[in-house]
């Protein structure tokens, strides 16, 4: 075991704070990481907080890691000391279940590990990004092939990166669809990104005026106050799609009413408190369908990072210390981010080396 500088939670109700904890030494198959940057998504402050009443403390969160190789165990084949890698939201699954075998280990049937908070169902904890170093299994270790000097800006692409790229390319975004993106924060700016660079024509629905003209500059050809229904109104029956990545609770139904026919409204924000129901005639009138979708697969999630280096996307980042967390939090609550913090981990290493 090597101890390890963090930042932890203790509790739902305590600010983030300086934690020591072991991690385990590289074993046959593991790759340990010195971590350099880590992205802060909203989940991070959902389960900091325990909004989803099943956080086990202390809670180390962070699944947007970036940073270089500093061993390989024995039969390590894909990394080697000194390489660029990634770590993303999942640290591990069963490997043998059906979509584990179609490599959509984020639907393991026996639940993966996330890289924090530990197994789905229940096991030991497991901890995130916020540290100077991680140990990951190579099956969940990325490549990374953007140039290094983006490698900050690059950490966001491990989660808001995959979990738009995922279901936008699921339900089949391109040339010749009509794509909205709700919200204009971490996963949503990604979301307008990727979108656009798979040729649709994007739509951005946010509740900030102040983020109109972003929005046109990260790749969307309109941008929609979603609080105006006049300006909602505009859009009736003409979306094929429609992912949306608000944080919060609200009501669905304005959003379901743009969709033509056959239309798809897909819910990747994961709220602490449930949507109103939508109204079922805003469905069956137009066999409309209301779905979800969570990160994406390993296979997938290399796939995006490639796509992203090939269309040089990577993520608008607020690069911030560690120091700086709880604020950043607070901030982000407020949806004051432009639009992602990423944390520099050279803080940590100095705070640990004081
Ligand atoms: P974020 O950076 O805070 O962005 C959320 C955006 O939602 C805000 O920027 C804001 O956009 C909009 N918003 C916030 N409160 C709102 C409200 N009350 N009404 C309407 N719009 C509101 O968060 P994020 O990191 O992108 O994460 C978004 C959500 O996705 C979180 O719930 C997170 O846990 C979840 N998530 C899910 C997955 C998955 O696999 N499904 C993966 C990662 C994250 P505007 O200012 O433009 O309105
Ligand atoms: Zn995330």
């Amino acid at each position: 075991m090597s101890k390890t500088y963090t930042y932890a939670a203790q509790s739902a109700t305590e600010k983030l704070a300086p934690f020591t904890l072991e991690r385990r030494e590289p074993g046959a198959n593991d790759v340990q990481i010195d971590i350099l940057h880590c992205g802060v998504c909203h989940s991070d402050l959902h389960t900091a907080r325990n909004e989803w009443a099943n956080t086990l403390y202390p809670s180390v969160p962070g699944h947007e890691i970036v940073g270089r190789v500093s061993a390989v165990g024995s039969d390590v084949k894909n990394f080697k000391v000194g390489d660029l890698a990634g770590v993303g939201c999942m640290v591990d699954s069963c490997q043998h279940c059906p979509s584990c075998a179609e490599g959509e280990e984020q639907y393991c049937e026996n639940g993966f590990t996330g890289t924090y908070n530990g197994p789905m169902f229940g096991g030991e904890n497991t901890y995130g990004g916020y540290s100077t170093r991680i140990v990951v299994k190579e099956n969940f270790v990325l490549h990374i092939s953007h140039a290094e000097k983006d490698l900050a800006a690059v950490a966001p692409l491990l989660c808001a990166g995959i979990t738009t790229y995922s279901p936008l390319s699921h339900w089949k975004t391109g040339p010749g669809k009509k794509v909205g993106i709700v919200g204009l924060g971490g996963l949503g700016h990604m979301g307008v990104k990727i979108a656009a660079a798979m040729g649709a024509h994007v739509v951005l629905f946010t509740t900030s005026e102040s983020k109109r003209e972003d929005g046109l500059r990260l790749g969307a050809k309109e941008v929609v106050i979603s609080k105006d229904a006049e300006q909602m109104a505009a859009h009736t029956n003409s979306f094929d799609f429609i992912l949306n990545t608000v944080a919060a609770k609200h009501d669905l139904d304005p959003f379901l009413s743009l969709l033509k026919r056959d239309g798809t409204l897909t819910l990747v924000g994961a709220p602490e408190h449930p949507h109103p129901s939508p109204t079922v005639f805003n469905l069956i009138l137009k066999r409309r369908s209301l779905a979800g979708s969570l990160i994406g697969g390993i296979r997938e999630t290399q796939e995006m990072l490639d796509f992203c280096a090939k269309h040089k996307i990577v993520s608008d980042i607020e690069p911030i210390d560690i120091q700086y967390i709880n604020e950043a939090y607070e901030r982000m609550l407020k949806s004051d981010v432009k639009y992602r913090f990423v944390i520099d981990m050279a803080s940590l290493r100095k705070e640990e080396a004081a």
